[in-house]
């Protein structure tokens, strides 16, 4: 619907997965597992609701769909929001509250170096542009990265939300991380 779709599709394509866009209940259909950009939460929101997604979106996250959320896409993934505009909804799924811009716009962007056992001994880097943080995690929620103690990654089942960029990096293991998720929900359900 909006955002940075287009180097996602480039790392998956990498890792040779077949995307296609999602703008319609129609092409949700078609989908074993979704990725929520980067971009504007507030537009997503909206224009999601315009285009009937809203409730489809729902309904696939609630029945097991593998969910991975960046940035504007954690805070669509987040059960609560902080400083959302006016009305501002989200999806939901993930059993966390996110605070939206919370590094202050005098530090609108940032790179670190986030120390992430999931994905192995080597740090990930991680790009941040207009970051939410994710201020609390719900117990059914669990953290995979912080900086400076504040939470910036968190799992829940099939829900990865992070609040930065891996997409523009060379980092594909958050991507790998996500696919093994979609594996292991197709394989569950074609099993007998
Ligand atoms: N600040 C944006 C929002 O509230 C998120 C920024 C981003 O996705 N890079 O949706």
């Amino acid at each position: 619907l909006q955002g940075g779709v287009r180097e996602h599709v480039a790392m998956l394509t990498s890792l040779g997965r077949e995307t296609i866009l999602v703008r319609t209940p129609r092409d949700l259909e078609k989908v074993a597992g979704l990725v929520i950009p980067g971009g504007e939460s507030s537009v997503m929101d909206k224009l999601c609701r315009i285009f009937d997604l809203q409730q489809p979106l729902r309904e696939r996250i609630a029945g097991g769909m593998p969910v991975f959320g960046t940035c504007a896409g954690l805070i669509m993934l987040a059960d609560r929001i902080v400083d959302g505009m006016e009305g501002q909804q989200t999806l939901g799924g993930l059993d966390v509250t996110v605070r939206r811009n919370a590094f202050g716009s005098q530090v609108d962007s940032f790179e670190t170096d986030l120390d992430v056992p999931e994905l192995g001994p080597e740090p990930a880097h991680a790009v941040f542009i207009r970051a939410p943080i994710i201020e609390e995690v719900g117990p059914n929620a669990r953290t995979l990265a912080a900086v400076d103690g504040r939470t910036v990654a968190a799992i829940q089942d099939r829900l990865l939300g992070i609040s930065f960029h891996p997409e523009v990096t060379s980092d594909t293991r958050w991507h790998e991380l996500f696919c093994r998720m979609v594996d292991e929900t197709v394989s569950t359900e074609t099993s007998p």
